[in-house]
């Protein structure tokens, strides 16, 4: 197991990731000034200032180690950016940190236990940042054969035979080498250098002068003298990992595929407790750190008191997420109690909470949310579509009004126009009911519906 560990999560590592426009993949950050006052748009976020200010000043307390044991609660409207500042934390505190959303409701699932759906979600939005060290060696290319044709299935191999200054060296390749052969078109003849770990392969042209090409390898590139008299580069590479993924690839025998397929089911406790322990390990040996991430919970009032009892608890381990919770209620019942409590969150939960209120946004900021979003989503829209799509948002919701960017675009597409018309705006506003006029329609058609 403690090898393997290590071999999978190698695995994971080569997993790309499949970035795509999301909902809030506009937002960088909580955009604010070095004072920590809230610009009024900025790293894509829009108004709502007081509520970043104050995540802001939570962020800091995070930075100082002091959120220990605590949580934060953003009460507010719908469609008021609850998630949107969430995002914005995670993003603020680095791109590599975890950012988990869940929807109160979504813990309920038939698949598993209710306190396993939760440690799941805790353990996606736990990072762990590996650091290595890869060796980066250099030389003149004299020879390049494939011995099997990089086409097909199966494994593909290959040999590189390269000539350093005092060696000749010969490689077997990996596919990644030959994808990078064929991509920074090595011949025989070039001088290139390979990265071992990675098997990727930078051409440095047939002359080089050599300090240049080490400054052009970035600052992370260090020198070490090797015994036999030869240069070599190391580079430290650093990759993050979530808890979770490490969980899945070792508990799964089809591996990281379940990450993808989302059928990670239920994960046995002794698997979890030997990761907890190699992990510790790797973070003795200077090999590893943890970045703890946010985990937000949507409507969390749709918890019960068993999930809170483990939120609870779950506050005191020292590898504990952020934990941001969202509701749009004020006094409702605790689920699983008969007792009422503010946000339907119990008193001793309560207790841990620093809570910050979002308020409903002015027509200028929505106008400004939607011109950010078309941007984001490279549509091109006139003013007077954005007007009419403003007033939409407000009449309706922002949500709604975001999502009609997308639908406008197509059919201005079909149009084979390129610029996002009012009429565009118009005829999907015709065609996809917000929410209220669905409700409407429905009443209006109850009677026949039901007989
Ligand atoms: P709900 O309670 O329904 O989950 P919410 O308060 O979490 O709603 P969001 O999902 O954050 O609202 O907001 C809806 C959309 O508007 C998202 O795409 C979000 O990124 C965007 N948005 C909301 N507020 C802002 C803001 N202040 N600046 C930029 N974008 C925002």
């Amino acid at each position: 197991m403690a090898a393997s560990t290590a071999e999978k999560v190698q695995e994971v590592r080569e997993v790309t990731r499949i970035e795509r426009i999301g909902a809030h993949s506009h937002i960088r950050g909580l955009g604010l000034d070095d004072a920590l006052e809230a610009r009024q748009t900025s790293q894509g976020m829009v108004g709502q200032q007081d509520a970043r200010k104050a995540a802001g000043i939570i962020l800091e307390m995070i930075k100082d180690g002091k959120i220990a044991g605590r949580a934060v609660m953003l009460a507010g409207q719908p469609g008021t950016g609850k998630t949107a500042i969430a995002m914005g934390m995670a993003q603020a505190l680095g791109s590599d940190t975890p950012f988990t959303s869940i929807a109160g409701s979504e813990i309920f699932s038939l698949e598993m236990s209710k306190t396993e759906a939760l440690t799941q979600s805790f353990r996606k939005s736990i990072g762990v940042r590996i650091k290595e060290e890869t060796e980066i060696i250099e030389g003149e290319v004299v020879e390049i054969q494939i011995d099997r044709p990089a086409t097909g299935t199966g494994a593909k191999v290959g040999k590189l035979t390269l000539k350093t200054t005092e060696m000749e060296t010969i490689y077997d390749l990996g596919q990644k080498m030959i994808e990078s052969l064929t991509k920074e078109k090595v011949q025989a003849g070039d001088i290139v250098t390979i990265d071992k770990a990675t098997g990727k392969i930078t051409k440095l042209g047939r002359s080089f002068t050599r300090a240049r090409d080490y400054d052009a390898m970035g600052p992370q590139t260090k020198f070490v003298q090797c015994p036999e008299g030869e240069l070599q580069k190391r580079k430290e590479v650093v990759h993050t990992v979530t808890l979770h993924e490490i969980d899945v690839i070792n508990s799964r025998t089809q591996g990281f595929l379940a990450l993808f397929s989302g059928d990670t089911g239920e994960i046995k406790s002794e698997v979890r407790e030997q990761i907890n322990s190699k992990v510790a390990e790797w973070r003795e040996e200077g090999k590893a750190e943890i970045v703890p991430g946010v985990l937000f919970i949507d409507e969390v009032h749709m918890l019960d008191i068993e999930c809170f009892s483990f939120l609870n608890r779950a506050l005191e381990s020292d590898m504990a997420p952020i934990l941001i919770m969202a509701t749009n209620r004020g006094i409702t019942r605790i689920r699983g109690t008969q007792y009422l409590s503010p946000h339907g969150v119990p008193i001793d939960l309560l207790d841990r909470l620093l809570i910050v209120s979002t308020s409903p946004y002015e027509e200028k900021e929505v106008k400004q949310i939607l011109r950010i979003r078309c941007e984001e989503e490279d549509v091109e829209m006139s003013d007077d579509a954005l007007t009419v799509l403003t007033k939409i948002g407000m009449d309706a919701s922002l949500r709604y009004s975001i999502q009609l960017i997308t639908a406008a675009h197509l059919v201005c597409r079909k149009r084979k126009g390129t610029e996002v018309e009012v009429d565009d705006i118009k005829r999907v506003y015709s065609l996809f009911l917000d929410e209220s006029r669905s409700t409407q329609f429905l009443k209006e058609y109850q009677q026949e519906f039901m007989f």
